[in-house]
């Protein structure tokens, strides 16, 4: 089983398609040759489809990580004393908290248990609140996946009370874009944000966020400017300019990336949106077929609120993390726990872009997993477990 090649299952970053890596793979490019400038423009145009954007919103994509992306969002829309509501559901929410503390701005937090997400309408109470206490809320955060509890918030009432109080939503979908659904025109969202390793695609390295006209103008309204790198008005003549294929420099973009990000983006968009969002809800049923038959329980206690992207597990009772090691010693990456409160307890394993178009990989994944289980004491069915997957992802087809 080792010889064949390991494969990377964790929530990021994923494995890459065969064209994906050879985009990738191509000799180095400038960033003012004719073919970069075609890539990232035609990569904007396509991030405003998969992002379901409408036509005034601003595409970014620069070098870094889904946490410059995050800094990004909170550089140019919090100043010292705006209030925010931050839903919280889990490590990257405490992130983006720290982050808007150290931006100055008066927090509510609302909290839940790992792998449960605050309902909707306590954000409501929660804007409501501040309001009778004269304050002015500046803008609503949430995190679409939170990957540390495979947590899925539903970012579309959100958005709507925001909108509805005219407050700004700000959604981290790094663990989500493209994997989970995410309508930014019909949902009225303002920002969202990812990273390139993840149902993107890609290897990491990219920051990509899509900005309304409404967050923009909040970055114009400032008081004081916001760092020169993070600013999106440095960046904006930029992105005009390549989109409309004419070469521009603020900073170099890392090249082979953005040419691997036009091959990525485009196999996403030729699936289509729906197929996209679609596939990535069978695979997760299929996955959690073979979870169920082999006796693992998701951290998300509710179905609904687990995300397609990845699937957080508890440990059977007596077994710890050297489950992860014996399972990588089958030639599966999966990943540890990462949300303190629960950290020893469970692992992650990743589902999303690429990997979904491979039973091959998926097979592998469980029967890594389930191999793993019996040698470490806890026997179980392994073969009925990859059975379980097949039958569910024949029924879906993906
Ligand atoms: N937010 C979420 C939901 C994430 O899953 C991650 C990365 N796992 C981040 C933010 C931070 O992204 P990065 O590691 O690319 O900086």
């Amino acid at each position: 089983m080792t010889t064949q090649r390991r494969i990377l299952m964790i929530p990021g970053p994923v494995e890459i398609s065969p064209a994906v890596a050879s985009a990738y793979a191509g000799p180095p490019e400038g960033h003012l040759a004719p073919d970069l400038i075609e890539a990232f423009g035609a990569s904007l145009e396509m991030m405003r489809r998969i992002w379901l954007a409408p036509p005034g919103a601003q595409p970014f994509l620069f070098a870094g990580s889904g946490t410059n992306a995050m800094e990004m969002a909170v550089a140019n829309l919090i100043e010292p004393a705006d209030a925010v509501i931050v839903v919280n559901t889990g490590y990257f929410s405490d992130r983006m908290v720290e982050m808007l503390r150290r931006a100055g701005a008066e927090i509510v937090e609302l909290t839940a248990v790992p792998g449960e997400v605050p309902n909707a309408s306590r954000a409501e109470g929660a804007i409501a609140d501040l309001k009778r206490a004269g304050k002015r809320v500046k803008a609503l955060f949430a995190t679409h996946v939170d990957t540390s509890t495979g947590a899925l918030c539903d970012p579309k009432p959100l958005a709507a009370i925001a909108q509805a109080e005219g407050v700004l939503s700000v959604f981290d979908g790094v663990c989500a874009t493209a994997g989970e659904r995410f309508e930014m025109e019909t949902w009225g969202a303002d920002v969202y944000l990812t990273a390139s390793q993840k149902a993107i695609g890609l290897p990491p390295g990219l920051a990509l966020m899509v900005v309304s006209e409404r967050a923009l103008a909040a970055r114009d309204a400032r008081k004081t400017p916001p760092p020169l790198a993070a600013d999106w008005r440095s960046w904006i003549p930029v992105m005009q300019a390549y989109e409309a294929r004419t070469p521009a420099y603020f900073a170099t973009p890392p090249t082979n990336l953005v040419l691997a990000l036009r091959a990525g983006l485009a196999e996403i968009l030729n699936q289509g949106m729906e197929a996209c969002f679609t596939r990535h809800e069978r695979g997760a049923a299929a996955l959690r077929a073979a979870w169920s038959a082999l006796g693992l329980r998701a951290v998300p206690a509710r179905e609904r609120n687990a995300a397609h992207t990845l699937s957080a597990l508890y440990f059977p009772s007596g077994l710890d993390a050297t489950l992860v090691l014996r399972i990588a010693e089958r030639g599966v990456y999966v990943a540890g726990g990462l949300h303190p409160a629960i950290r020893g307890q469970y692992f992650r394993v990743g589902h999303m872009g690429y990997v979904l178009t491979r039973a091959d990989m998926l097979m592998r994944t469980v029967e890594a997993i389930g191999a793993a289980l019996t040698a470490s004491g806890h026997a179980v069915d392994t073969e009925r477990a990859v059975r379980a997957m097949l039958a569910e992802l024949q029924t879906a087809a993906i």
